[in-house]
This record gives structure tokens, sequence and C-alpha cells, in this order.
């Protein structure tokens, strides 16, 4: 099957009792047993419930997984991952992680005893360094929020395997369209579907998908006991998500080539960041092993102030928090997503108050590049 169809026909489809096309919403919480002890597969909708289910088998099947699980958002998933390892254990984690997993690894996760070095993982000689004796996993976002940076999945897989660690890919930014690092070597998944697999600024949401029984037991052991659930109807709301994922990625790429080409025109813009750029530095390891190159972009527009200026002034860009939505979206990462690391630290990344990221969504491109002009030289 290929990935447009396998979006639309895999996991579960429909309703076998009555004929419906779509997956019903199973609002339910519990469930009648034939005796005591005796379910016919589901007893309460922590542990397990039909709709939610269906989406399970959906993402399993887009990542070539060998389970999925369905959390009520990106990082009540990523906690819940982080929550299989124990107190002493050490986690390597790519350094510009996503905001929201820096502050819970550094602020909450780090206070139950999980130790955690942050080094630039696009360089697999800095990962190797910072292995310890206590290192359990390998935790990785590629490419990365907001410069885009990215790692070489198969040469981390191949450290990982030899080291004995769990490989574990934040793989928001591509999506299963465009990347799949199980087949590449990872053994953890990670998604939050709020974004690009959600598509619709609607629902808040994440996704696990694990490579081997040992770790699906571990993770729905987590699940249950925390209970970070999906609801049954923002689950069915991501299954219809997912099913336009194809077409909204295809012509997300298309708008976003042509918003680069143009950005490249303009003089006031300095250091775009985009892996579909010969220029950007993991160029040829993001053509290697993913099959296209998202929405996201990042770019310097000279200072904070200037940056501003654009954000006040554009009308097709919605200025919000968020990507990956059939709206373009556009951001100040020092100002806004990354306020929470500090200020020095921001620098160092190259998170400039200049930078400025743009999610790019349906819109005709040519009104987002006019749009775009008129607020720069407003
Ligand atoms: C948004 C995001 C998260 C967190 O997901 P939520 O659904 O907002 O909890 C994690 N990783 C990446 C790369 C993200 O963009």
């Amino acid at each position: 099957m290929r990935k447009k169809t396998q979006l639309i026909h895999g996991g579960i489809t429909g309703d076998e009792k009555t004929g419906a096309v779509s997956v019903p919403i199973y609002q339910v919480s519990t469930y009648e047993q034939d005796g005591v002890g005796k379910h016919r597969g589901y007893e309460y909708s922590r542990t397990g419930n039909p709709t939610r289910f269906a989406l399970e088998e959906l993402i399993k099947d887009l990542e070539g997984g060998h389970r999925g699980f369905a959390f009520g958002s990106g990082m009540a998933a990523i906690t819940a991952v982080l929550m299989t390892f124990n107190q002493g254990d050490h986690v390597i984690f790519t350094d510009d992680v996503y905001g929201g997993t820096y502050r819970l690894v550094s602020k909450v996760i780090n206070r139950f005893g999980l130790e955690s070095t942050f080094v630039d993982t696009s360089d697999v000689k800095q990962i190797e360094a910072a292995v310890k004796d206590n290192t359990k996993a390998i935790y990785v976002e590629t490419p990365t929020n907001p410069l885009l940076k990215v790692t070489d999945l198969e040469k981390v897989s191949q450290l990982a395997k030899a080291k004995n660690l769990t490989f574990i890919v934040d793989n928001t930014f591509s999506t299963p369209y465009w990347q799949n690092p199980i087949e590449l070597g990872a053994d953890i998944v990670l998604h939050s579907a709020t974004k690009y697999l959600g598509g619709h600024s609607d629902v808040v949401a994440g996704l696990v998908v694990v490579n081997s029984e040992q770790l699906a037991e571990d993770v729905h052991f987590v699940l249950n006991s925390s209970g970070g659930v999906l609801g049954p109807h923002d689950s069915w709301l991501l299954m219809r998500g997912i099913k336009t994922l194809g077409v909204r990625m295809e012509e997300i790429e298309s708008n976003t080539k042509a918003f680069v080409e143009f950005l490249e025109e303009l003089p006031e813009v300095t250091n775009i960041y985009y892996p579909g750029l010969e220029s950007h530095q993991g160029h040829d390891t993001h053509q290697k092993q993913a099959s296209g190159n998202g929405g996201m972009i990042s770019f310097d527009v000279g200072s904070g102030q200037k940056a501003d200026q654009v954000l006040r002034n554009v009308h097709f860009f919605t200025l919000a928090e968020s990507l990956g939505a059939v709206e373009s979206l556009i951001s100040v990462p020092a100002m806004m997503t990354h306020a929470s690391i500090p200020a020095d630290r921001r620098q160092e990344l190259g998170i400039t108050d200049g930078l400025v990221r743009v999610s790019i969504g349906l819109e005709d491109v040519e009104d987002l590049k006019e749009d775009f002009l008129q607020a720069l030289r407003k």
C-alpha cells in the first residue's frame, strides 16, 4: 500500500456492524462485562477505547511500528515515554529540542532523578562522547524547531544499537508522510499530533509508536497508570485530519518551496533555514532520510523590532504558536515558543531576536508573498 492509500485505508476503517464508513465515536467510559473478569476487549476507557484504538492502529501502520498509543497532548506523550525510565538513568537529547520538551526534562522530570545531557545531535561524535555508563536512550528531533537542524537517523540508530540504547525520535516536523524513523532504526517515534497530523488547529493530541512488544508493554503500563489519554472525540478528529495528510503535505511542500525562492530575493532577509536549500547544513542528510522538506522556514529580518513590525502587519499569517495547520502561522521564537529557554542559551543556539518562523499553510502562495512584502516594507 502506498502512503496516500494507507492514510485512507490503514488502521481500522469504518464499522463492521453497521457499515458506517467513518469509525464511530465511542463516547463511553466503561463496558459491560459478560462475567467477572470476562470482557470483550474493553473494560475502561483509560485502559482502552475503540475510537482511540482505531487511531492507534492507524499511526502504527503509518510509522511501520509494532503498536501505537494516543495521548492528550504531545507533551503527555513525551512525558509517558520518559516515565518508562528509572531514577538515575541518563538520556541524551538534541540541544535545540522543542522548548516544552526542554522545560519538561530540565524542570520536571529531573526532579525524579532522570539525568540528561543536551548535545548537537547533528554531530554523531558529540552523542558518542556524551554516552555514560547509565545512559539508556538517545532522544532526537529532526528537523529541529526553529533552526531546522538535521540529525542523521541511520547513523544515530547504529550508535544506539552498538551501545544498547533506546532510540527515540520526535517526528512532528516531517510527519509519517515524509519520514519514517522506525524504518531507519528508531525504537520509538513521537508526534505532537496537534500539528500536521490534526492539521486544522482544532485538536491537541500526542502519538507514540514503538517497534517492539516490550516497549509496547512499558508505554501502555505508564499510559494506563498515569492516564494522559486522548478522548474519543479528539481521536476521531485526528483520524479525520490524517485522511488528508497527503494532499495537505504535497500542497504545503510546493507553497513552501515557492515562498523560500521569494525570500531569497529579499535583501532584508538573511539566514534562511530550510532543509530544501542546498546551502542548508543538513540538506544532504535530510534528502537521504525524508522524501519532503515540510512547511517550516525560519529566517532573520534583522532585529526584534523588525520582526515585531512584520508580525503586526501581516494579514494572512496568523500570529500564533503552533505549526502545521491549513492557515499559515508566524511567530518569533525568542519571544514565544522558546521564551522558556534562558536568553544566553538562546543566543548560543542561534535563536536571535530577529528570527522569524513561519509555518506555510494552504493559502494561495501569491497572496502570502504579497502580504509578507507589504508587512516587511511598511
Ligand atoms: C508542539 C510540539 C510538541 C508538544 O506537543 P503539544 O501537542 O503541544 O503538547 C513536541 N514536539 C514538537 C516538535 C512540537 O512542535
